[in-house]
């Protein structure tokens, strides 16, 4: 089959080109994040780099071959740089912007378009290829770290593409490219041109699908965590239940653990609301440090967290309540100031695993009991309860 390869560099270049447009547009409006103006500016640089490619011979070479490369190169650049910016990550521009001046003069060198086609696609390919393993590279820790399914979609395509490229980058080198131009019909570089034409509509796709997942998953995560702590809430702890007793064995228990600052509202009176929040964070930190994998942390309410102990009795559920005692009242707690030195009050009720989920109720209930007698006994204690 015998493919126009002008007329496929000019439809994916328009392609390209439109939905950069349309995304630098949406992102003009500020209602994203600046990743979005990224993205946008990456698919019409390398669109338009595309498009002026395809003017070969009607425009001045320094149109058509060293700005037309520079800008899909450059389009690659920042498609790099639209992922790291989603990952938070900060991008180092210098080592970046200089490879590309230095691509620049080599295209300013080589612009004749009558000869050095196949150095040219060589580097062209070599750059391209390597921004695509740098997106893949970052959208894989995104799908590691934050378990996102499509960030793999996202890496297999760019993984692919980085193959390609790698590919192209061989043939340029061992003249196998199939023709004397890139616009020559048949060959690898018509094919590696058409496969280019399918996939690139893939990547905005697939990076779309990464972001709504990602998204997604953020609003589900502050939706059953509280904000301050990152301690989950009443609809977190319920929500994680299931999967945390998930794995115990039936004639296991589970305990749980209700604990509240002691004389919190002093620290807010004396040292201001906001030393009060820095406590609760601090306490929250200090309780993560200590628990395991498996166990739940939650926020009941102002200065009250609910901790579950899945596979724990009340011995362990003593044991891990008097070390958070312990922990609490370590000097490295900056908030401690001379007169105010706050403590746990802790109440530990205990049930059979498998009564779980439907007991939380009444050992929440149980637990509470417990703590009140804590308070009630001088506070900085642990008053345990069993349910039968
Ligand atoms: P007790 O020893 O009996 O536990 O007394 P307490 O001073 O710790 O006070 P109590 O537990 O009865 O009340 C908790 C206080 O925590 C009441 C409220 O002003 C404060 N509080 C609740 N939520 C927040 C918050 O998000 N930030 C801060 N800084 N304070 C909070
Ligand atoms: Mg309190």
């Amino acid at each position: 089959m015998q493919l126009d390869v002008k007329t496929i560099f000019f439809i994916t270049g328009l392609l390209v080109s439109t939905t950069g447009m349309v995304l630098w547009g949406l992102a003009a409006t500020g209602r994203f994040d600046r990743w979005l103006k990224y993205w946008g500016i990456s698919n019409l640089f390398a669109g338009s780099g595309v498009l002026l490619l395809t003017f070969r011979d009607q425009i001045p070479d320094i149109f058509s071959i060293v700005v037309a490369n520079m800008l899909t190169i450059s389009g690659y650049f920042l498609l790099m740089v639209t992922v790291h910016r989603l990952y938070h990550r900060k991008v180092a521009w210098q080592p970046h912007l200089l490879l590309l001046a230095v691509t620049t003069a080599f295209f300013l060198v080589m612009q004749d378009s009558s000869q050095f086609y196949s150095e040219r696609a060589a580097i062209s390919a070599a750059i391209c290829g390597f921004y695509c393993a740098l997106v893949a590279h970052t959208t894989r820790t995104i799908a590691r770290e934050e378990d996102i399914s499509s960030a793999y979609l996202v890496t297999g395509i760019f993984i692919f593409t980085a193959l390609v490229f790698g590919l192209r980058m061989l043939a340029a080198l061992t003249d196998h490219m199939g023709g004397e131009s890139v616009f020559s019909p048949g060959g690898v570089n018509m094919w590696m041109i058409l496969l280019a034409a399918i996939v690139t509509p893939l990547w905005n796709m697939s990076m779309l699908l990464m972001i709504m997942e990602r998204i997604n998953r953020n609003w589900i995560g502050r939706a059953l965590r509280d904000p301050l702590t990152s301690a989950l809430n009443r609809a977190g702890l319920s929500a994680a239940m299931e999967n945390a007793i998930q794995g115990q064995s039936d004639k296991s228990s589970t305990a749980l653990l209700l604990v509240d600052i002691d004389h919190f509202k002093q620290v807010n009176d004396k040292l201001g609301h906001a030393h009060g929040d820095e406590l609760l964070r601090m306490f929250s930190d200090m309780v993560r440090s200590h628990l395991r994998g498996s166990d739940l942390f939650a926020r009941q309410g102002g200065d009250e967290f609910v901790i579950l102990l899945p596979g724990s009795g009340e011995k362990e559920g003593r044991e891990v309540a008097e070390r958070l005692q312990k922990a609490f009242t370590q000097p490295t707690w900056k908030i401690k100031t001379a007169d105010i030195a706050p403590t746990l009050s802790i109440g530990l009720a205990v049930t059979k695993t498998d009564q779980l989920p439907q007991s939380l109720h009444s050992l929440l209930q149980q637990a509470d009991a417990a703590l009140y007698q804590s308070k009630q006994g001088g506070r900085n204690r642990i008053t345990s309860v069993q349910i039968a």
